[in-house]
């Protein structure tokens, strides 16, 4: 249960005055929720620069074209003329020093005569102008009287804005939420916020909303530093609770004999490239031990991880146990079925497939199958987690791309059996840091090399325009028996009626190809997918128009071309996925980035990116630059808590920190019952890490 002390951050926007059920629905946008946005979201949603009023000139000193707060005394009303309504309605001041003239449009007469009486004294705050040698201002920001400008904060926060909500609105409603703010307990070490002079949870966040000085709201500030620590030490601890809880020795090893995976390497038809050994040797050498293993294989597409990820499965067979093996789609699944079944065949291996489409009776002789310890490995799609799925002695999970799964779904299936080692497969190139970030110390394996004999892909990058050429060079190479693959970035027309539409594109390619095209999208039946990958497999056609439910995984090392419409629309590490599609056999590979023109100057960059490296890990950290953290690893689509309040290009390198700390805390208090650790369980709530604390409570 959520402490006490945080229901009043968690209660809805709605509970504020000013935000009706209209509102609300802005700010579920602004703020990013689904559903109903609370008082901890608003909060959490930090300004991105100030408005400063604090420059208080006589008029004669007034810089035109900068904000100023100036007194003033009113003098005269303009309104506009009868026979010209739209004309502005001005008020003179002065100051004695010098004149300003405030200018308003389509200004309500009484309104503004409360608003500046003649003879009265205001405090004015706008961008003064010259205008026809005049100072005036256009619709002053604040006009305040002397007891409003005792109130009148002059350094305002600027928040990202969207639209139908005003900056104004949000600073009132934010008001409104610090007004709730409680007073916690403090979870950070005392000596060292001292030390480092950080101020505490709440008064971090009120310096960010009320900044006394532009500096001090930056991400660099303290206050911004302090809650961005709070936030990596919440993620890091709830990683190492996890950790902890999955590696508890279990007396259970898995050290296999070897001898089928001998056979299998004798059947495939290369040998392993070295860190494909490597990687093997070292997962073989993790499930021998008695703790659980939690390893993630990092491997750029096409570097071969799937053979990784059988031969690891086998050690699991040695030892008269089982694996499973899940990936993220359904045309991933087979494939990975596809490939594995044939060569674990040789060794004496069975190999099943459980997905969504198997049904009724092969449904349930396959369970029982499963059950008696018949099928050895099981490839499926997250139909594995369904609760009558039971395994006779499930010693190994393999779960590849990872990032699409939560860390649910990966408690899930090591929940499946006793125990059971947990290896991770990414083919997106993930630094470092967001390595330690998502998914704590994990051990790492790394596929660096690609297989022997792959040739380099030509990329280039072409305007749109010569779209005619291209579908030309793309015939002569089917004349040639090629094979192609075409993306496209949208399937339906209507949402962007400039984008090319793959059943568009399909249409024009059938008329002049013939049958030799062929369609596949995310919105096909699967077993239509299915059928269209396995015809293009087989080569009964060679031109596949796509969209981009080809990024993961799909191999077909026959297809050495790939045409990518309106590549600048596509973030970089998906471009690399997709492009990872070809130069996976011995031919020659080539890779056409069309884009529409003109192209603006990031645009320009990222293509160039593409075109001169393959390699992944460098497109990544270009990436990552270019466009931050969450599209990296696709969070937005998977659901991955990105981040709300660190940058990892300024905050990352308290990752490290932040890690040494939760293993500390944990080691002197495992279950969080100090008083430290109950001020910790705030913590973990407040940035939604909570998920871990259920895991202490389960022992
Ligand atoms: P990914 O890491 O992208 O999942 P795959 O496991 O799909 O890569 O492997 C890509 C292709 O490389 C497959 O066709 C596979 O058979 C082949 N392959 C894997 N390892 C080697 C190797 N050591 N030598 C040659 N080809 C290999
Ligand atoms: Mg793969």
């Amino acid at each position: 249960m959520r402490p006490s002390l945080l229901n009043p951050l968690f209660t809805e926007l709605t509970r504020l005055g000013g935000v009706g059920p209209k509102i609300e629905k802005h700010y579920a946008r602004l703020l990013g929720r689904a559903d109903a946005p609370r008082i901890v979201d608003l909060l959490f949603h930090l300004p991105t620069g100030t408005i400063d009023r604090r420059a208080r000139p006589k008029l004669r000193d007034v810089v035109p074209g900068t904000v100023v707060t100036v007194a003033v005394t009113v003098e005269r009303h303009r309104p506009p003329p009868p026979r010209r309504p739209n004309a502005p309605y001005q008020v003179y001041t002065s100051d004695g020093s010098g004149d300003l003239t405030l200018t308003f449009f389509s200004a309500r007469t009484d309104y503004l005569e409360k608003l500046l009486p003649v003879g009265a004294l205001r405090y004015v705050s706008g961008t003064a102008e010259l205008y026809d040698h005049m100072l005036q201002m256009v619709h002053p920001d604040r006009v305040v009287d002397e007891v409003g400008f005792a109130v009148l904060p002059l350094l305002e926060p600027v928040y990202p804005l969207t639209e139908g909500l005003s900056l104004n609105q949000i600073r009132k409603t934010v008001e409104a939420a610090l007004a709730r703010l409680p007073v916690l307990p403090e979870w950070q070490d005392s000596t060292w916020l001292q030390r480092e002079g950080y101020p505490s949870f709440g008064d971090a966040l009120r310096a960010l909303h009320r900044p006394p000085e532009p500096a001090e709201m930056e991400p660099g500030s303290k206050a911004w530093t302090r809650l961005a620590y709070d936030e990596l030490l919440a993620g890091q601890l709830a990683l190492a609770m996890v950790r902890v809880h999955l590696r508890r020795p279990s007396g259970r090893a898995t050290p296999g004999t070897g001898e089928l995976r001998q056979k299998l390497v004798e059947t495939l038809p290369y040998s392993l490239t070295s860190s494909q050994s490597r990687a093997v040797a070292e997962i073989v050498a993790d499930v021998a031990k008695p703790e659980r293993m939690l390893r993630l294989l990092q491997g750029d597409v096409g570097s071969g991880k799937t053979v990784v990820a059988l031969l690891a499965a086998a050690t699991s067979v040695e030892s008269g146990r089982q694996a499973a093996l899940m990936a993220p789609t359904e045309i991933l699944a087979r494939q990975h079925y596809n490939n594995i079944v044939r060569v674990a065949a040789s060794a004496g291996i069975e190999v099943a497939i459980l997905t969504g489409r198997e049904r009724g009776r092969e449904r349930s002789d396959l369970l029982e199958r499963l059950a008696r310890g018949e099928v050895h490995i099981l490839v499926g799609t997250h139909a594995l987690f369904q609760d009558d799925v039971a395994f006779h002695d499930l010693a190994l999970a393999i779960v590849d791309e990872q990032h699409r799964f939560g860390v649910h779904q990966r408690l899930a299936l090591a929940k499946k059996g006793e125990t059971v080692d947990v290896l991770v497969m990414t083919a997106t190139p993930i630094p470092r840091t967001l390595v330690l970030t998502y998914f704590g110390d994990m051990d790492i394996s790394e596929l660096r090399e690609k297989p022997a004999g792959r040739q380099p892909i030509d990329t280039r990058t072409i305007a749109l325009d010569r779209l005619d050429e291209v579908m030309e060079g793309v015939g002569r190479a089917l004349g040639e028996g090629r094979r192609a693959y075409w993306v496209c970035p949208l399937v339906e027309e209507s949402e962007y009626v400039d984008m090319a539409a793959a059943e568009d594109r399909f249409a024009t390619l059938k008329q002049r190809f013939g049958n030799t095209v062929d369609l596949v999208h995310g919105k096909m039946k699967s077993a239509a997918k299915d059928r269209a990958m396995e015809r293009f497999s087989a080569g009964e056609t060679r031109l596949l128009v796509a969209t981009t439910v080809i990024e993961v995984g799909v191999d077909v090392p026959e297809a050495t071309i790939m045409v990518i419409e309106h590549a600048d629309r596509f973030g970089l590490a998906q471009l690399h996925q997709l492009r990872g599609r070809i130069g996976r056999g011995a031919g020659r590979s080539t890779c056409l980035l069309l884009y529409g023109s003109p192209l603006g100057e990031t645009a320009k960059a990222r293509l160039a990116i593409m075109r001169d490296t393959e390699d992944g890990f460098r497109i990544a950290e270009e990436d990552l630059r270019l466009r931050g953290e969450g599209d990296v690893l696709g969070t937005r689509q998977s659901g991955l808590p990105g981040f709300r309040i660190a940058r990892l290009e300024l905050h990352g390198k308290l990752i490290n920190t932040a890690r040494d700390d939760a293993q500390l805390i944990l080691n002197r208090d495992p279950n969080l019952t100090s008083p430290r650790g109950e001020a910790l369980r705030h913590l973990l709530y407040l940035f939604e890490r909570d998920e871990a604390i259920r895991l202490l409570r389960a022992g």
